[in-house]
């Protein structure tokens, strides 16, 4: 940390300074230039409080250099980190494409959606059983008894599942139904106790960006997740509000190569929520691949039409074949792997 003093600072406010500074153990070099002085903490900065140290008299400025992220940031690690998902990678040279639907709804749905995924050559399954819906008085999802119908339907198909989890009191049941990645959504990434729980096992955890979240912030919640000892944490870009209404949100691609910048952690998109339009679905998910993500979740459903949840957005299992024969062009071109 650098600590700028005042041009007027006196020697006893510099010395009140740098006694802050070695009561948390840390050393101390001044440097008196002509107009100010400048105190450099040499140590784990991140015992020392900016704002704290910013209120002291005859401080000008508390300026923090490393990242206040540490093992989700790539500074610590160089190398992309490769999490295994039940026997599927996904990061480094690998991709994957995690389709399925937005919720759960009856055995017949999941039955066909597992089958339509399978076909399209997609390895991992998505599905919501809980919902965080905007309205109480709409489709809350159907619970547990709903995790039990996708485990089956994915189980008869061979596919991991992803699925959400709103609540921390239903974590057990998850780890009971060996739910193979737990998602965490847009509106649950700053609950931190939420993230605290997750980051005491270690099921890989996909972590949706805040829709009004900084880059920093959602870094920030990974590094709670870490910091529990649960590494297997994927970014996942929903979407973000702007002013703009045509559609749901706005895809924020440049958060893919920052974030590869920032982290050695996978990225993923969903286009599905982030344009709101099955429509729009190829096109967003083409831009995220070429732009560098990891993978993407996208909403499919075997009849969009009788979606319970989510209608509008979910594409149909033919146009996921044909956005899985896309992307695996697109892919090749980057000289990455695909859905192994
Ligand atoms: C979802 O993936 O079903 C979902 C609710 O997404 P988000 O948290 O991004 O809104
Ligand atoms: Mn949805």
């Amino acid at each position: 940390m650098i600590i700028v003093m005042n041009k007027s600072a006196t020697q006893d406010q510099i010395d009140n300074v740098l006694d802050r500074i070695k009561d948390k153990g840390l050393e101390a070099s001044v440097s008196k230039g002509i107009e100010k002085t400048v105190i450099g903490a040499i140590g784990d900065e991140r015992l020392l409080d900016e704002e704290l140290l910013a209120s002291l008299p005859g401080v000008e400025q508390a300026l923090h250099i490393v990242k206040p992220y540490k093992i989700v940031a790539r500074e610590w690690h160089e190398q992309d980190s490769v999490i295994n998902i039940s026997g599927h990678p996904i990061g480094g040279k690998d991709i994957q494409i995690i389709s399925g639907p937005c919720s759960v709804e009856t055995p017949d749905q999941m039955q066909k959606s597992a089958k339509a995924v399978k076909a399209a050559g997609v390895k991992l399954m998505r599905g919501g059983a809980f919902k965080p819906r905007t309205s109480p008085y709409t489709f809350q999802g159907v619970g547990f008894e709903g995790l039990e119908m996708f485990r089956e339907a994915a189980d008869a198909e061979g596919l991991p599942i992803v699925t959400e989890l709103l609540d921390v009191r239903h974590l057990d049941k998850f780890l009971e139904k060996k739910v193979d990645v737990i998602q965490i959504g847009t509106r649950s990434m700053q609950n931190f106790e939420l993230l605290r729980e997750v980051g005491k096992i270690n099921v890989p955890v996909i972590l949706k960006r805040g829709m009004s979240a900084t880059i920093s912030e959602w870094l920030m919640a990974a590094e709670y997740i870490a910091s529990g000892g649960n590494h297997n944490i994927i970014f996942c870009e929903r979407g973000i509000r702007t002013f703009e209404t045509y559609y749901r949100n706005v895809l924020d691609v440049t958060a893919i190569p920052v974030l590869k910048k920032e982290t050695h952690l996978p990225v993923i998109i969903d286009p599905s929520h982030a344009g709101g339009k099955a429509w729009m679905v190829a096109a967003l998910s083409r831009a995220g691949i070429a732009a560098g993500a990891d993978g993407l979740l996208v909403e499919m459903h075997p009849n969009p039409c009788e979606a319970w949840c989510d209608a509008d957005q979910a594409i149909n299992p033919d146009e996921l074949k044909q956005l899985m024969s896309e992307l695996t062009s697109i892919a090749q071109i980057l000289g990455r792997n695909i859905g192994r």
